[in-house]
């Protein structure tokens, strides 16, 4: 919730927001399974204006190996920003965001990922967020989990990511860039559909315990939609017409 932009009008009196959504519709999600050769399993990623690359490498040997872990795999995230992927140029170098974007991401996949079945190697997840308009961190797990079903990694089920939040004292689904930055709240889920657990949720912002339940359903009705997607792309590489 950076700086509100007073002047903004981020829902008319017809329920329709500044992107011209109603509240509760997503944006356009458009998710592709595979897409980079060198890489054991890749996603790519549309979610309205911002566009992800995932590749996975592994299960690998881990370097250093005093690194590894004797009874289970262990899981490595590089959230990455391109220069380019913002309208003000950004610091190639790791930010503190992109760390922290990193770790949340990780610890959202761990739950879904069967890491005790390949003891002692490392699964590395690459996000290169090529373009950025709000939501990168749902859009980049979500397409992290399409890259890891394509690394053949065994998994519980996939994540699923999507934000919902609070413009104009209302409870909205996806939020975008300007609502984010001029907007009352934005509260990142991810959600294991088949296992019913949310492994991602953050808030910023400000909710009243009754708008924080709406957030939390509308959300997870989100991540049901977004769901359904990812099983699509991967049906598309694997039994469709998708090359890859
Ligand atoms: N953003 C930016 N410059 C930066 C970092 C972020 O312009 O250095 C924009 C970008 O569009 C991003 C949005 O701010 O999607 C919201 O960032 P936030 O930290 O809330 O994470 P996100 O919503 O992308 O998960």
């Amino acid at each position: 919730m950076g700086g509100r932009d007073a002047t903004m009008v981020l829902l008319d009196e017809n329920g329709i927001r500044c992107d011209g959504r109603k509240v509760d519709e997503p944006r356009r999600i458009m998710i592709k399974a595979g897409g980079l050769k060198n890489a054991d399993g890749s996603a790519y990623i549309e979610f309205g204006d911002n566009k992800i690359l995932v590749g996975v490498f592994g299960p690998r040997d881990v370097h250093p190996k005093h690194m590894s872990n004797t009874d289970t795999g262990i899981l490595r995230v590089r959230y990455h920003m391109e220069p380019f992927s913002v309208g003000e140029r950004k610091n190639p170098a790791p930010s503190r965001r992109e760390i922290e974007i990193s770790k949340v991401i990780k610890e959202a996949l761990e739950p879904a990922v069967m890491l005790d079945k390949f003891p002692r190697t490392a699964v590395d997840v690459f996000i290169e967020v090529l373009q950025a308009d709000g939501g990168t961190r749902c859009a980049a797990l979500t397409a992290a989990s399409v890259a890891l079903a394509d690394a053949g990694i065994p998994m519980r089920d996939m994540v699923a990511a999507i934000a919902a939040g609070k413009v104009a004292d209302t409870v909205i689904l996806d939020v975008n860039n300007e609502e984010d930055q001029a907007g009352q709240a934005d509260m990142p889920i991810g959600y294991m559909p088949n296992l019913e657990k949310i492994t991602l949720l953050q808030l910023d912002g400000v909710l009243t315990p009754e708008e924080y339940k709406k957030c939390v359903q509308v959300g997870v009705e989100g991540c049901k939609l977004v769901y359904d997607l990812q099983k699509k792309a991967l049906q598309d590489k694997y039994f469709g017409n998708g090359a890859g």
